[in-house]
């Protein structure tokens, strides 16, 4: 039975138009986000204006749902009122679509932008697109980028890596509407890991995986190739530190039947390694040891099982004889998310990745890499993702929609509340 009713009520029908200004909000963690964007048929995607508000959680050592909820509760409606002001936004001017986040993601935080995106689309009778967070995130590959200016949008079929504080999914797209996580986390998200850690090595601050790349960043050339002479495998080594890739064992070259991250042992180790010496605080040494190496390995398993996905998915049964090649025609590969403006993971993308099990001739490949301020929870992308979501599958949401909590990507449209505008 298909869950998308028909659209029974007439609305001003925007599809077609040459130009399409768009009012995006997003509020699913712990940033207030609101953005306008453009999408013109000659010059394509353009921001006209962000706004993002973040809520300093520093203090609590984490973010607490209800707090997050208060703050969006309290900054969303200015934030909103400022950028319609701005953009001479009013009922006798209205944008083209309203797009808000519906999940998944706190529900507190998700209702309060949602609510108001309700009552925007309904006043200035607007279409409202209830947007999946995430795919916001891969979406987002399609604006032009800075430091790849000439790189045209990836194509259909392509892999995404999402890599954040609240996910961690390697997904293959064959198209906007047809997704599948290839590899999830079996335990916390990378950028949950990478946060708890950071905070057991002693660094503080709001933004803690910036905060633990600055410090890696920081260490003397002279000191990371010690490190890196430095093998953690074993205990056996001049810090006593253990530290090895979690799911490699023995046969790792053996491909398991499901793939999977994991980022829970990396935080237990270096707790572990508190309580063995009985410490609270570490030397600047061994705190530049523990970022160095948590930094790297943390990275390394994710190239480690992107690998393996590559090598099961892959057209070489020459090397794997169980390979698939269900990744034929991907030529594109999107590494979106938080985490994934750490500028050592793109260094470790671009150069450890077994392309060769994918492509034949590796010039036709390409890394997309969003600019480092668009990484992030930001509202752009839920308006380019709301905007594909309209034009390509010309689908809108019912007023009944609520925030999801959890919302599997594979479900993108399978979820109840969307309506066709055909
Ligand atoms: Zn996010």
């Amino acid at each position: 039975m298909s869950l998308i009713s028909k659209n029974l009520r007439k609305q001003v029908n925007i599809l077609g138009r040459r130009s399409l200004k768009v009012l995006a909000l997003e509020s699913s963690c712990d940033d207030s986000c609101v953005a306008v964007i453009e999408k013109d048929r000659e010059d394509g995607l353009k921001v006209i204006q962000q706004e993002k508000m973040t809520l300093n959680s520093a203090k609590w050592g984490g973010i607490i749902p209800t707090e997050a909820h208060m703050f969006h509760q309290s900054r969303i409606g200015n934030l909103v009122r400022q950028v319609c002001e701005q953009q001479g936004f009013n009922s006798a001017n209205p944008p083209d679509l309203i797009c808000c986040t519906r999940g998944p993601g706190m529900v507190g935080s998700l209702s309060a932008t949602l609510q108001l995106a309700k009552g925007l689309a309904i006043a200035w009778d607007r279409p409202l697109i209830g947007v999946h967070h995430m795919l916001g995130h891969i979406l987002i590959s399609q604006m032009p980028k800075t430091e790849q200016p000439h790189l045209p949008p990836p194509k259909y079929p392509f892999l995404s890596l999402l890599c954040s504080g609240g996910h961690t999914l390697l997904v293959y797209l064959k198209s906007l509407s047809e997704h599948e996580i290839i590899i999830n986390t079996s335990d916390i998200a990378v950028g949950d890991s990478i946060d708890k850690c950071a905070r057991e090595i002693g660094l503080t601050g709001n933004l803690l995986g910036m905060e633990l790349e600055n410090f890696v960043h920081s260490i003397p050339q002279q000191r990371k190739e010690e490190f890196d002479r430095i093998k953690t495998v074993t205990r056996d080594n001049a810090f006593n530190f253990q530290l090895k890739l979690p799911l490699r064992g023995h046969k790792h070259m053996k491909v398991p039947d499901n793939l999977e991250f994991s980022f829970s042992s990396f935080l237990s180790a270096v707790q572990g390694y508190k309580k063995q010496l009985s410490i609270e605080i570490f030397d600047l040494r061994t705190k530049q040891f523990l970022a160095y190496k948590l930094q790297n390995l943390i990275f390394d398993h994710i190239i480690d099982r992107t690998n393996i996905a590559l090598l099961k998915h892959g057209f070489r049964n020459d090397i794997f004889e169980y390979a698939d090649n269900k990744f034929e025609g991907v030529n594109d590969f999107i590494c979106s998310g938080g985490v994934a403006s750490n500028q050592t993971l793109r260094q470790k993308m671009s150069k450890n990745l077994l392309l060769e099990n994918l492509t034949e001739d590796k010039n036709n490949f390409h890394f997309h890499f969003p600019d480092i301020s668009l990484c992030t929870d930001n509202a752009v992308m839920i308006g380019i993702a709301g905007l594909e979501i309209y034009e390509k599958l010309q689908l809108r949401s019912d007023m009944s929609i609520l925030p999801l909590r959890k919302w599997t990507l594979s479900d993108l449209v399978a979820v109840d509340g969307w309506l066709s505008c055909k």
